[in-house]
């Protein structure tokens, strides 16, 4: 068992200081008090549930002293805490994290001030491959633009070679989003590629991407492994983002649809697709509700990953008058999932087996996958 540091400061990490096979129990009765009447499956946790984030943020600060830090808003608070200790997140990227601010230090950046919206260097993004260790970092800032940046990159890069893509993105608005609309590449291609079984993904900086790999690729085998799918079975992948569950279903199916609003995520799906060779997949930049209010082709299964909000009740309404065999909703908000499932079984479904997935250990957040069926 580890003793994070920051632990009384960040908040983050409820059971942090917990053993791990008592914090799963606890997840898994919380699923089981939530769905009471159904058919919970036991929780499927990590070997190791340390530095799993393969996607981590630092806001930068200064502290009282004037020294530049990496940190992250301490839960319900606008406090800024160091984060470059976190038990967490990948190692790799708190090193990062770290270099960012000693070197934002040695060449005077000033870090930007939300308040006064005057400074520089605002907040980093990180992306590690789980496959190669590849890092793509995005450094956000909030004005025209960052000094030094070649010296900059290149001091990164040669710190950490994993680095392999730089981008530079400008964020001048007053919000909790972390990137804004505008982006330059500064080093190599612009995105990483990671790897899921077989298949190898291209990851942007704005497309959606699990935070965690080694539970992502669990997840994903429960939830297609749930479907249970027939060689000629027509597949429908609703917020399919870059095409993850879609292209692991392909090899298991006739044909899989794939429904994304983000337009790049969906460029990043299409270009997968060729990337591994697999032709018997579709992707469309759609809004979920009107892309199914508009299907005329009833698909065998659907595979349902939205937001932590859920569905709107018209998307539900959409898909139930649609009314595919199998439903394998994933999410992780089990309270919205619960709620939207009440909605289905009032159009005749019933959830056959529902498995928590730890994905995200020591936070109070749990995944969970349903299986719904109308037979
Ligand atoms: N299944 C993917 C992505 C899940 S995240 C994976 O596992 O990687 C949820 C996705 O829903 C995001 O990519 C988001 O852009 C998309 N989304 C949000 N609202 C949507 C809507 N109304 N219609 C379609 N997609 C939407």
């Amino acid at each position: 068992m580890k003793k994070c540091p920051d632990l009384s400061r960040c908040g983050g990490c409820v059971s942090m200081g917990k053993p791990y096979p008592e914090v799963l129990k606890e997840k898994e009765n919380a699923v089981r008090k939530l769905f009471a009447k159904e058919n919970v499956q036991p929780v499927i946790g990590m070997e190791d549930p340390y530095y799993y984030r393969h996607k981590v943020y630092g806001t930068f600060y200064k502290d009282r002293k004037g020294k530049i830090h990496s940190g992250m808003y301490a839960e319900n608070s606008h406090r800024l805490t160091d984060n470059t200790r976190c038990l967490i997140q990948h190692r790799s990227a708190n090193a990062v994290l770290k270099s960012i601010a000693d070197i934002a230090e040695r060449y005077g950046i000033p870090v930007y001030n939300e308040d006064t919206r005057e400074g520089v260097l605002r907040h980093a993004y990180i992306r590690v491959s789980h496959d190669t260790g590849d890092i793509l970092l995005v450094l956000v800032i909030g004005s025209k633009s960052l000094p030094s940046s070649k010296a900059i990159v290149r001091e990164l890069v040669s710190q950490h070679p994993q680095i392999r893509t730089v981008i530079l993105n400008h964020n001048r608005e007053k919000t909790s989003m972390i990137l804004g609309e505008k982006e330059d590449v500064l080093y190599g291609k612009g995105y990483i590629t990671d790897r899921i079984g077989n298949t190898v993904f291209r990851i942007s900086s704005r497309s959606f991407y699990q935070v965690n790999p080694v539970m992502t690729e669990k997840l994903y085998q429960t939830a297609i492994g749930l479907a249970d799918l027939g060689k000629d079975d027509s597949v429908l992948d609703v917020y399919c983002g870059i095409g993850t569950i879609s292209l692991l279903a392909a090899e298991k199916c006739g044909h899989v649809t794939g429904v994304e609003l983000n337009r790049t995520a969906v460029r990043d799906a299409v270009q997968n697709a060729r990337n591994n060779k697999i032709s018997n997949v579709s992707f469309y930049a759609e809004d979920a509700e009107s892309f199914m209010m508009k299907m005329r082709d009833v698909p065998d299964v659907v595979f349902l990953d939205p937001p932590r909000s859920g569905l709107s009740l018209k998307t539900v309404q959409s898909l139930c008058t649609l009314h595919p065999e199998k439903i394998v909703y994933i999410s992780c908000n089990p309270e919205t999932q619960k709620r939207d499932i009440e909605q289905m079984k009032k159009a005749g479904y019933r959830a056959k087996t529902i498995i928590p997935v730890d994905q995200f250990p020591f936070t109070k957040h749990v995944e969970c996958v349903v299986l719904m069926s109308n037979k």
